[in-house]
Order: C-alpha cells, then structure tokens, then sequence
C-alpha cells in the first residue's frame, strides 16, 4: 500500500565497507516519523530527493515516487559532508557505476 510522507531531514550514517548512505527522516501522513534508506548518493541526486519534499512510501518504507507537483519552494538538497560522521576522518569520493563517498579510515565502525 502506497503512503504519502514528508522527508523532514536527509542524514547520513557510514555502513559496514566505510561508504556514507543517505537516510530520510520521514514523517507520514498518520504521523508515524521513520528512516527510510536511500540506496546511495546517486540515487539522491538522479531522483533529485530533496528535504521538504513529499514522497510517495511502499510497503516496505522504500521512496518510490518523489511528488514533485508538491514541492514547496524551500525544498533543498542536504549538505554532503566532507568528514566522516562516524570518526571525523576525511573521506574519498568514489567514481565508479555509482557516486561513492567512502572513509578511508580502516579502524571506522570499530572505534
Ligand atoms: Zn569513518
């Protein structure tokens, strides 16, 4: 079933390999806030996902459709961040089939 929600806040969290994911903040239409993961930077550019756009959820809180004809024009893309926001360490972007900035930081996640 598919749900309206609006994305609150975009942030980031390192996964396990040191590359930096976005997570929206979602609020939905019941007013149910959640965290719904973007698969990778590409994926928040390409869909040009934006905090303060409303977005349509399937059943598994997956983006599924970003409801452009309601975007308010204070939408805005997040702030990419240069360090990591797991240890501080700087990080390297990544042009491969996807944008992938990663830590560079072998000991990441285990700090
Ligand atoms: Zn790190």
């Amino acid at each position: 079933m598919a749900e309206k929600a609006l994305i609150e806040d975009i942030v980031f969290a390192v996964v396990e390999g040191g590359a930096l994911v976005p997570y929206a903040e979602v609020m939905k239409e019941n007013g149910t806030a959640g965290y719904v993961r973007i698969a990778n930077l590409t994926t928040l550019l390409k869909n040009d996902i934006r905090i303060g756009d409303y977005v349509q959820l399937d059943g598994l809180m997956k983006i599924t459709n970003t409801l452009k004809h309601l975007r308010q024009i204070d939408a805005h893309l997040p702030w990419i961040p240069v360090d990591c926001p797991c240890c501080g360490h700087e990080m390297l972007i990544e042009h491969s089939r996807t944008l992938v900035i990663r830590c560079v930081n072998d000991g990441c996640l285990k700090e």
